[in-house]
């Protein structure tokens, strides 16, 4: 499939699809008549810039760079969210409220992606994190593949998965009613 800018409506220079959680992707156009330009899609092709996600994501940046430590493999975006959750609750919450999150059930446009995800890969053009694509597993199996988050790639790319952190932490690697307590959605 050829997927066309929306702003120069050329396809010459528009590169791979990103992956966000749930489903979305993330598609950037470097012609340089406008600059670079980034929006959404999902499955059924709705379109939405993703530059109106720049400003709301500013305040993701440094609690979600706080949430990868330096010395360690790689680990599943899962483990960065929940991270995000117990230490920045408040924050987490918000966002929630304002996209919703798929442990309520299927949607578009969670704060999974177009808040925390597109927060992460602003982290990752500047450098200051990097990304691979591995396996979904347990809440966010539906994704089929999701990215996994270092700040120093270990030497071996080893990672850590949600089940298996979900293991060690001693909780389920499924969403739970203990998970949406205290949570509003839209
Ligand atoms: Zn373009």
């Amino acid at each position: 499939m050829i997927i066309t800018c929306p702003k120069c409506f050329a396809a010459d220079d528009v590169l791979p699809p990103r992956r966000l959680p749930d489903r979305l992707l993330q598609y950037r156009c470097t012609n340089p008549i406008h600059g670079n330009h980034e929006w959404l899609t999902t499955r059924d092709a709705v379109q939405a810039p993703s530059d109106v996600q720049e400003g709301v994501t500013d305040e993701l940046l440094e609690p979600l760079s706080r949430c990868i430590d330096a010395d360690a493999p790689f680990v599943e975006y899962g483990i960065v969210e929940h991270r995000l959750r117990t230490r920045f609750p408040d924050l987490f919450a918000a966002h929630v409220a304002e996209q919703g999150h798929s442990m309520f059930g299927p949607r578009a446009y969670t704060a999974s992606s177009v808040r925390f995800g597109v927060a992460l890969g602003r982290l990752e053009r500047t450098g200051d994190l990097v990304s691979e694509y591995g396996p979904a597993t347990g809440a966010w199996h539906h994704n089929g593949q999701v990215t996994y988050w270092a700040r120093n790639p270990p030497a071996d790319r080893r990672r850590t998965t949600w089940a298996e952190y979900c293991a060690e932490i001693g909780r389920s690697p499924q969403w739970t009613d203990q998970d949406r307590f205290g949570l509003r959605i839209p």
